[in-house]
């Protein structure tokens, strides 16, 4: 399945500015710009500030847990094998990243939280990858590195 016909069949998207690059927003239910398509719009803008990103991008968030279902099926995979969290599509002709939005407020666990979600796709961006373990292993290293100027940063104040 071509994934601009996906973009078309997300009919329910919002538009928020982002820069050079698009969020849009696809909620299953039929008020698009629901308190929870906002929040998840505005967690993105926050991780995206805080980590390298490419300056024209698509975006696309389903909001609910219905909607990535829709949005799963429609790009032509399914959770059999585990649950997906974000793809990225680095075909220049694409350019697009789909993110479950839910996870972002959401944590599945101490480890699947929304920033490794985001972080991790955005390596596949930045590295121009497809490469699982290297994509994850540059997340992982991203993340760390954060927190370790931010622990930095902490100490440096005393
Ligand atoms: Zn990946």
């Amino acid at each position: 399945m071509n994934i601009r016909q996906a973009i078309f069949f997300l009919v329910l998207f919002t538009n928020v500015a982002l820069a050079e690059s698009d969020i849009l927003l696809f909620s299953s239910e039929t008020q698009s710009q629901s308190t929870l398509c906002r929040d998840e719009a505005a967690y993105l803008n926050k991780v995206l500030a805080l980590y390298p990103h490419p300056t024209s991008w698509t975006y696309v968030i389903a909001c609910d847990e219905a909607a990535w279902a829709k949005t799963l099926a429609h790009i032509g995979l399914n959770e059999r094998a585990g649950k997906r969290y974000g793809e990225t599509d680095i075909d220049p002709k694409e350019h697009v990243t789909y993110l479950r939005g839910w996870v972002f407020l959401h944590p599945d666990s101490e480890e699947i939280t929304g920033e490794h979600v985001i972080v991790h796709e955005l390596c596949h961006i930045t590295l121009d990858s497809r490469d699982e373990r290297k994509v994850e292993l540059r997340a992982l290293a991203m993340m760390k590195e954060k927190k370790d100027k931010a622990r930095l940063a902490l100490a440096s104040t005393y």
